[in-house]
């Protein structure tokens, strides 16, 4: 995507990010999906803006970056990633802000109101998963994302932290299979084929 000349104008026509794991990305990533759209909130997001330079957000999150950027996983993987840092993942009370009918309880438990943070990581089914890879990533009680992908970065060593980016992509990926196609998944299973990931 960032080698096509996107913008108008013969003078500069690629588009501008400070986000590295853009690199490799496809135009259907900032598509909304099953929609032939932008996804508006993403594209603002990801892309610098030429008529406003003074953004500091990359700055903010730049050695976040630098570090997520040097994974060695699918870009499929960082996308998520990022679009968590980012709030821009269609969790349960995202979809209800825009008037979408949904409950608001954790899809795999159906417990606790659902927040990321709990179903990828502590809920239950989460956990059982994280066990059978022998990765403790309760590494705090942190609620959000980056601080809690932080301390992942900080405890283990890189292989470790792409299997962990991996299998947080399968279990969010496992949890949207729930919510929209009621199709559940065993612990094992996720397990097995996050790592078969190319
Ligand atoms: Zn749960």
């Amino acid at each position: 995507m960032l080698n096509k000349p996107w913008l108008p104008g013969k003078d500069d026509p690629l588009l501008k990010t400070f986000n590295p794991s853009l690199e490799g990305f496809k135009v259907s990533n900032v598509m909304k999906i099953d929609r032939r759209e932008w996804d508006e909130d993403v594209v603002k997001d990801l892309f610098d803006d030429r008529r406003d330079k003074e953004g500091n957000q990359g700055e903010e999150h730049s050695g976040f970056w630098r570090q997520l950027w040097r994974l060695k996983v699918p870009p499929k993987v960082k996308n998520l990633l990022w679009r968590e840092v980012s709030g821009c993942l269609p969790t349960k009370s995202q979809l209800h802000l825009k008037d979408v009918a949904i409950d608001l309880y954790c899809p795999s438990c159906n417990v606790v109101m659902e927040s990321i943070y709990h179903s990828l990581v502590r809920c239950s089914f989460a956990q059982e998963v994280w066990g059978i890879l022998m990765l403790d990533v309760n590494v705090g009680d942190f609620e959000v994302f980056d601080v809690w992908f932080e301390a992942i970065l900080q405890r283990f060593d890189h292989p470790r932290v792409e299997k962990i980016a991996t299998v947080y992509w399968a279990l969010w990926e496992a949890r949207t299979n729930v919510v929209w196609n009621k199709k559940g998944v065993t612990a094992i299973a996720l397990v097995t084929s996050a790592l078969l990931l190319p």
